[in-house]
């Protein structure tokens, strides 16, 4: 079932109120790869009322009376992107598309929308039940953070939008774990993946350098980052609090992680995978193209790439579902009405890196002095492809389904350090699950640059292209691989970009064109040298290109046609 959206939706499911309101950025898509639409159907599952007010009108109450008022909580995101991301280039432009809002055209998300709907609610609610933010915009702007669209650090984005309070991190067990406490009227101040503002530091949790301090300080800055970067893991993280003005933010512990059997129990909800009724009358979502028949397979991400925040948001622990759960959910898709054959993707952040994990991470937790698979793949990761390939094998023998493609990228230096089964995956990839292209992402291949990136080098690129072009010949197959490139990512000038440029056409014979110019977002450590222009890890000055036109320029410089 959709999340009613209406009084009269409200009406025929008999509610006379509801428990939760959730506000979001994004059209309301119902789907497990919408966080609102997952934590309302979490909620819902454990006997909660729950409605969705999604992209209202900022300039009246048109939308956000629509429901009335909750009993318990109102849950607000700013949806499935950040909204400055969603809104701005990389360059600061206005974005004209949004792939998640009615018809495409970007007119309904506001700029930092978690602070816009908060106002909005409390506009026409005056002393209403707890505001809560959740999803990405809220947990990475949980503490004071970099913000490149004003180019200065912001307080934590609770501060600024006067909320209660933010679940961070991905938050099903937390959020319903909030709807019991406030229904039976307990305390929730201990709610692990809860932040909240108090007047007073929390006894035992560790004290980040101040907001004051880390605006001053770019060293403090530093400091505060990679504290709170290493107190994420549930199974080590200490709480966090850092001062704000006169008053405290507190993060308590990231939530635990979700066991596979609840996992499963997530994915396997009754999705509607399609765009709500009331606002698919408003124009389609261009998102759901590629949503509607894909399966996720896993979350969390141990690649650790410094431009991305997924470590931060889902953890460095990869946690996935259970093969019966992915081939039930497969079933399912079979017998959608719209369903004509083809899995559109099968995979999580990095597809390649489902079923294995390392075991002193799963019992003890993240290390918090070394990486899992940079520079070199520690010891201890003991890669196995073995469940992937099985999986697929039972994917595509499913009555109904035509193609499984894998779309989500692989990370090949994983692929080559398997000996047992990382040929044998690429090669059932190759031969039945690529969709004419393959996606990698080396981002780069200037040694320094990619040190700044924490990606891996040129060598294992280069074999991974031969095994390709192996597997792809012998599978007699045309297709080929598309690799995405970084231009003014901290570290990197004109010059790499030309010798980017040269190896492109040296050694992958092609002329680049998903070239993307870096953007620092909120909570990355790319953001963080952007932003002091130092290396976190070794105190270094860097080089870094600030001006537009210039990193417009590292972009052009590999897109340029040769003649
Ligand atoms: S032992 Fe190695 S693989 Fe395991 S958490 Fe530590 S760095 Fe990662």
């Amino acid at each position: 079932m959709y999340l009613p959206t209406t009084r009269q939706e409200l009406g025929e499911l008999v509610w006379d109120a509801l428990d939760v309101i959730l506000v979001t950025g994004d059209s309301y898509v119902d789907s497990p790869f919408i966080g609102a639409s997952v934590i309302g159907k979490v909620l819902l599952k454990a006997g909660y009322r729950v409605g969705i007010i999604a992209q209202p009108d900022v300039h009246s109450d048109r939308d956000i009376s629509r429901l009335g008022e909750p009993a318990l909580f109102w849950g607000v995101t700013g949806g499935s992107i950040d909204s400055m991301v969603a809104n701005y280039t990389a360059t600061k432009k206005r974005k004209k598309t949004d792939d998640l809002t009615p018809g495409g055209k970007n007119d309904r998300r506001p700029d930092r929308a978690v602070i816009v709907y908060t106002n909005l609610i409390k506009r026409f609610f005056k002393r209403t039940r707890p505001i809560v933010l959740g999803g990405i915009e809220a947990s990475l702007r949980r503490v004071a953070h970099y913000d490149f669209w004003s180019d200065k650090i912001r307080r934590s984005i609770l501060f600024d939008a006067k909320a209660d309070v933010i679940l961070y991190g991905m938050a099903e067990r937390a959020v319903v774990e909030l709807a019991d406490r406030l229904r039976e009227g307990q305390d929730i101040s201990d709610i692990r993946g809860l932040c909240y503002i108090a007047y007073e530091k929390r006894e035992g949790y560790f004290e980040l350098p101040s907001y004051e301090q880390v605006v001053s300080d770019r060293n403090a800055f530093i400091d505060m980052f990679h504290a709170f970067y290493v107190n994420n893991d549930p199974l080590t993280a200490r709480g966090l609090c850092q001062k704000q003005d006169t008053r405290y933010l507190i993060q308590n512990p990231p939530a635990l992680y979700l066991t596979q059997r609840e996992l499963d129990e997530v994915h396997e909800m009754d999705f509607e995978r399609g765009q709500h009724p009331f606002y698919e009358r408003q124009g389609k979502v261009k998102a759901l193209e590629t949503i509607k028949f894909s399966i996720t397979t896993h979350r969390g991400c141990y690649g650790e790439c410094n431009f991305c925040a997924i470590a931060v948001h889902q953890g460095r622990t990869v946690r996935w579902r259970s093969e019966a759960s992915i081939v039930r959910e497969a079933k399912r898709l079979v017998k959608h009405p719209d369903f004509r054959g083809y899995i559109q993707d099968v995979g999580g952040p990095t597809a390649n890196m489902y079923g294995f994990e390392c075991e002193k991470k799963l019992n003890h937790g993240s290390c918090q002095d070394k990486r899992c698979i940079y520079p070199e793949i520690c010891p201890q990761m003991e890669v196995d492809h073995g469940k992937q390939i099985r999986l697929l094998r039972k994917l595509r023998k499913i009555k109904g389904v035509k193609k499984v493609f894998v779309a989500s990228g692989i990370r090949y230096d994983l692929l080559l350090d398997d000996e047992k089964h990382g040929s044998e995956y690429l090669e059932e990839v190759v031969r039945h699950h690529v969709s004419g292209q393959m996606k990698v992402a080396p981002e780069h291949v200037e040694g320094h640059v990619l040190d700044r990136m924490g990606k891996p080098g040129v060598k294992s690129l280069l074999a991974f292209k031969r095994l390709f072009n192996k597997l792809t010949r012998a599978a007699r197959k045309k297709q080929f691989l598309t690799y995405y490139l970084i231009a003014a990512h901290p570290g990197c000038t004109e010059r790499d970009m030309r010798r980017l440029k040269s190896f492109a056409s040296r050694e992958l014979g092609i002329n680049p064109e998903q070239v993307q110019v870096f953007t620092p977002t909120p909570s990355t450590y790319s953001s963080l040298m952007y932003y002091t222009e130092l290396d976190p890890f070794t105190g270094e000055e860097i080089f870094v290109e600030k001006d537009t036109a210039r990193k417009e320029r590292q972009k052009n410089i590999l897109i340029a046609r040769e003649r």
